[in-house]
């Protein structure tokens, strides 16, 4: 861990945002684009005792005796086991931190509890003393979402389910085959012809849109041949017109004694990787960010963060259900066994913004798993139980819609 001998900012639509505690006060200007009139603000050593650190792509910032882990480039922080979505992504520039506004307004008090008030209109973060009648209170737990709907079907209103598979609205899906064109993906150990990730995500992907449009389910690609789409672009084309968000790709192990033996497939949503084998799946898929020409990111307007903010901890929770609907259905058809869902912080799901997961269809170092990913028969089998699980998703997502939120799970 590198202490970060720097000063931290909060970004977010007011100018400036006043901290008061029973140690003093102390206001901290705001940054509302990245890069541009940013003010420094000596927090470091501030009232609030607040320390960050920086150590690879993660940050760890205490604050009132808890830990934020965040990671630079994704949209969420974690304290403890709890997971909260962000509105914006924290970065480093110019050796200085910055994070959402809306970690301290809304993340902050709802993890430290009633010690700490949030007031909008004066965008003021106040400590309470500690003495007191909030003595007695034990911390919030973490309240969830006001549960926006996420994924209004779009479309036509309520119709006769569609025969095959019993849905009633419309609906869109944009997949997105990993890799393509300079950054070839994982070499393909064991796929036939020279063929590399590259080939078979495009190849699952066409079919899965096949699967879909089959299923009465509108599916676009983010790439149809062999060209390399930058990985920050890629959930940007699941926006308005689309429900949910899926990637394509391979898995593969390291060389070493038990590389061959793995196999199998896991679904991914986008946290926090825990594991390290989670960071090691997450490190290898965000590495296409090395092929890409320009930096990741770019500015946003207000109305994006307000939407955001009212959206992400949903998503969380939808993803999280339709990767494991989707890997059970594609573990009933596969050679190589069940590694369960995982989380991880790919960047390519941090820009969608809808339910996002990332399936991880097999281990191109496993000789079985290698063979099945190559073959037309495997392919097929693969998109089709995608497919199955993205249905049973979407039946889901419909019925607790009729239901009301006292239906759903
Ligand atoms: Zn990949």
């Amino acid at each position: 861990m590198i202490p970060l001998a720097c000063l931290l900012f909060i970004v977010g639509p007011p100018q400036t945002v006043v901290i008061v505690t029973p140690r003093g006060e102390t206001i901290v200007p705001l940054s509302t684009e990245r890069g541009s009139s940013a003010v420094a603000a000596p927090l470091l050593a501030g009232p609030l005792g607040l320390t960050a650190a920086i150590e690879g792509s993660r940050a760890t910032v205490s604050l009132g005796g808890a830990v934020f882990v965040f990671q630079l480039g994704a949209p969420f922080v974690r304290v403890g086991g709890v997971v909260y979505g962000l509105v914006g992504e924290p970065y480093v520039a110019r050796d200085t931190l910055f994070l959402p506004l809306q970690w301290l307004a809304d993340c902050v008090p709802r993890a430290l509890g009633a010690r700490y008030h949030w007031s909008a209109v004066a965008t003021r973060l106040e400590e309470l003393p500690v003495a007191g009648t909030v003595v007695a209170t034990a911390p919030m737990a973490p309240a969830p979402a006001p549960a926006p709907t996420p994924t209004p079907p779009l479309g036509r209103p309520a119709n006769a389910p569609n025969p095959l598979t019993g849905l009633r609205h419309h609906h869109a899906v944009v997949i997105d085959p990993g890799h393509g064109g300079a950054d070839p993906g994982n070499p393909g150990r064991f796929f036939s012809g020279g063929l590399v990730e590259k080939d078979i995500t495009l190849a699952v992907a066409r079919l899965l849109r096949a699967e879909l449009t089959r299923r009465g389910i509108a599916a676009q690609l983010t790439r149809t041949s062999d060209t390399l789409i930058d990985l920050a672009d890629r959930g940007a084309f699941c926006r308005a017109e689309c429900d949910l968000f899926v990637s394509i790709h391979v898995n593969a192990m390291p060389a070493g004694r038990s590389a061959e033996r793995t196999a199998g497939v896991e679904t991914y949503f986008l946290s926090d990787a825990k594991t390290e084998d989670q960071e090691r799946v997450a490190k290898m898929e965000n590495d296409a960010l090395r092929f890409e020409s320009t930096a990741a990111g770019g500015s946003r307007g207000p109305l994006d963060y307000i939407l955001k903010d009212l959206q992400l901890n949903e998503y969380l929770r939808e993803s999280a259900r339709l990767a494991e609907l989707v890997q059970d259905k594609v573990v009933a058809i596969h050679p190589g066994g069940d590694r369960g869902v995982q989380q991880a912080g790919f960047m390519v799901l941090t820009t969608a913004r809808r339910p996002a997961i990332l399936v991880e269809t097999g281990f191109a170092t496993n000789r079985t798993d290698g063979a099945f990913l190559a073959s037309s028969l495997g392919e097929h089998k693969i998109a089709s139980a995608i497919a199955d699980g993205i249905v049973a998703y979407l039946l889901e997502f419909e019925r607790r819609r009729v239901d009301g939120p006292a239906g759903g799970s």
